[in-house]
């Protein structure tokens, strides 16, 4: 299991320190949208447990954070027209994970578009205000 830092980003985005473009808020976890998607409607859904990674989380923690997944991912993909949703999660730097606060990516797909790379830039802050508009749109009908 990684170290976990009680300070990382996503912990100040929980705390409200930093700004992010939330969808969902239980108890247990948040979803906003990446700041860098690899796809219009990339999202991402936190777990509130201080949990650096999969090991890191109880068993309990982990099974609502995948039930919100669940919930989340095909109202993402109606709100952004999709086609299908990819579900990422990183355990580790070689895997490729960068923020060492558990966290779930919703990639919604669409036929024949490729995703763009990760961590390639930040998205236009209108569009992702957008984005944040529909999809809010959609969880909450
Ligand atoms: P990881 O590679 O750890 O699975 O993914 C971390 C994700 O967090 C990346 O996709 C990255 O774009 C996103 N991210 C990093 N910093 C910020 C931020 O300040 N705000 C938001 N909304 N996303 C961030």
């Amino acid at each position: 299991m990684a170290a976990y830092d009680p300070d990382n980003i996503f912990v100040k985005m929980l705390k409200g320190e930093i700004p992010c473009h939330k969808l969902y808020e239980d108890d247990d976890t948040l979803a906003f949208l990446d700041i860098m998607p690899r796809t219009e409607g990339h999202v991402l859904v936190i777990t509130k447990e201080p949990a650096p990674d999969l090991y890191g989380i109880s068993p309990e923690g982990l099974a609502k954070l995948a039930a919100v997944v669940q919930k989340l991912a095909p109202k993402i993909k109606d709100a952004v027209g999709a086609d299908g949703v990819l579900i990422q999660q990183f355990n580790g730097a070689a895997a490729g994970q960068t923020v060492f606060h558990l966290h779930f990516h919703i990639i919604p797909r669409k036929d024949g578009v490729p995703m763009g790379p990760e961590g390639a830039k930040m998205a236009d802050p209108d569009a992702l205000a957008a984005t944040a508009e529909k999809i809010r749109n959609v969880i909450s009908a």
